[in-house]
């Protein structure tokens, strides 16, 4: 591994931007900018955050870019992967096209130490890299072959970051679960993921703050039959909030003794939870590990009590004041099933990936 690289890692969402210095492997300084709506408040965004590293030496920009299709590598940004990302702009509408936004934007502003002409290298990494080489029963959907090919349809997956930071110390069959706005699941055996319940978007799997996640393909053709915009309502009106006019989950854990609609939300998102979970331990024929990570799973000990409830048939036993503080191990030493609470860090991931890739 190279020594002394200072990597700026950027994590573009819908409305804010994340960002972290990183001094090869250790992260130096971090913060967050919130709220951004317009291409106007990215390019303010994007200028104080260069302004602030000003004096650093930094060697590359690192981006995660939500979708890279069959970009499977840290790849250097240059024109070809431009157009891939954007190419792939139509699976992740809400998030490649502020990515690129970014990385066009850091490109007009030259080197943050001034200099206009002179830029820094940026590279892109992608969520999907960590579920491209998926097993072909898990990554194929059952349409006509013909179509999977000319229009590179399969399962992508999506969170991979998060998926492979939280379990890559994980020897066996473990079980992801990262629920936070955007919620998802993966299978992994022996650091080799099996199976993601995101697919070719990251609308499909669970039920998520706006999104459905799996619905009967069906019922998108009613609705569009009746001239609804599927679009707009799966990925946006959908969810936790479609349920119950709340997506997020704080309110609903606040509402729902009171609010039938709140219960429900809840409910169904555990429901969900449970279904997935169960079918990847019959994919893997067992299971070592669960992982709980991201916003949601890392807080909320009455979800993961409610979970871990549907899977007592394992022997999996939770240590209740374990769980209550949030510890790392939560389950009981005569679990049969380890039980973890770990605290992804996605940016970290990134930073050993494009290192590793130099
Ligand atoms: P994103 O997927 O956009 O990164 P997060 O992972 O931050 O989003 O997750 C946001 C969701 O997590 C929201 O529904 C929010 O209500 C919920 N959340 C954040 N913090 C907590 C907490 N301490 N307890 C319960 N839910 C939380």
């Amino acid at each position: 591994m190279k020594k002394n690289k200072k990597i700026l890692v950027f994590n573009v969402g819908s409305s804010s931007i994340k960002y972290s210095l990183f001094h090869n492997l250790k992260r130096i300084s971090s913060g967050n900018k919130e709220r951004l709506k317009t291409k106007h408040d990215y390019q303010k965004a994007v200028k104080e955050i260069l302004e602030k590293f000003k004096q650093e030496k930094i060697n590359l920009i690192a981006h995660r870019v939500v979708h890279g299709g069959d970009l499977n590598k840290p790849s250097k940004i240059n024109r070809e992967i431009k157009n891939k990302i954007k190419e792939f702009s139509e699976f992740a509408p809400l998030h490649n096209p502020k990515q690129l936004m970014v990385i066009e934007l850091i490109d007009a502003e030259g080197d943050p130490s001034g200099k206009k002409n002179s830029k820094i290298p940026q590279y892109a990494l992608f969520d999907t890299m960590f579920f491209s080489d998926l097993p072909e029963v898990s990554k194929t959907y059952a349409i006509p072959k013909a179509l999977t090919k000319k229009l590179n349809i399969r399962r992508y997956g999506f969170h991979g970051f998060s998926h492979h930071y939280v379990s890559k110390s994980l020897k066996g069959k473990t079980i992801t679960c990262h629920l936070g706005s955007g919620s998802s699941i993966s299978a992994i055996i022996n650091g080799k993921p099996i199976d993601t319940s995101m697919g070719l978007t990251p609308l499909e799997g669970l039920i998520m703050g706006t999104r459905s996640g799996n619905i009967d393909p069906g019922l998108i053709l009613y609705l569009e039959k009746k001239g609804y915009n599927t679009n707009e309502i799966l990925n946006k009106k959908s969810g936790l909030k479609g349920i119950c006019g709340h997506n997020d989950f704080r309110d609903i854990l606040q509402k729902m003794n009171k609010d039938k609609n709140c219960k429900l939300a809840y409910n169904m998102f555990i429901y969900r939870i449970v279904k997935i979970i169960g079918s990847y331990i019959t994919a893997m024929n067992g299971l070592n590990n669960l992982v709980f990570t991201a916003a949601i799973g890392e807080n909320v000990p009455r979800l993961r009590k409610d979970i871990c409830k549907q899977l007592s048939f394992m022997k999996l036993k939770l240590n209740k004041k374990k769980n209550q503080k949030n510890k790392e191990i939560i389950s009981s030493i005569n679990s049969k099933v380890k039980v973890f609470v770990k605290k992804t860090n996605e940016e970290q991931m990134i930073v050993e990936e494009v290192l590793k890739c130099l």
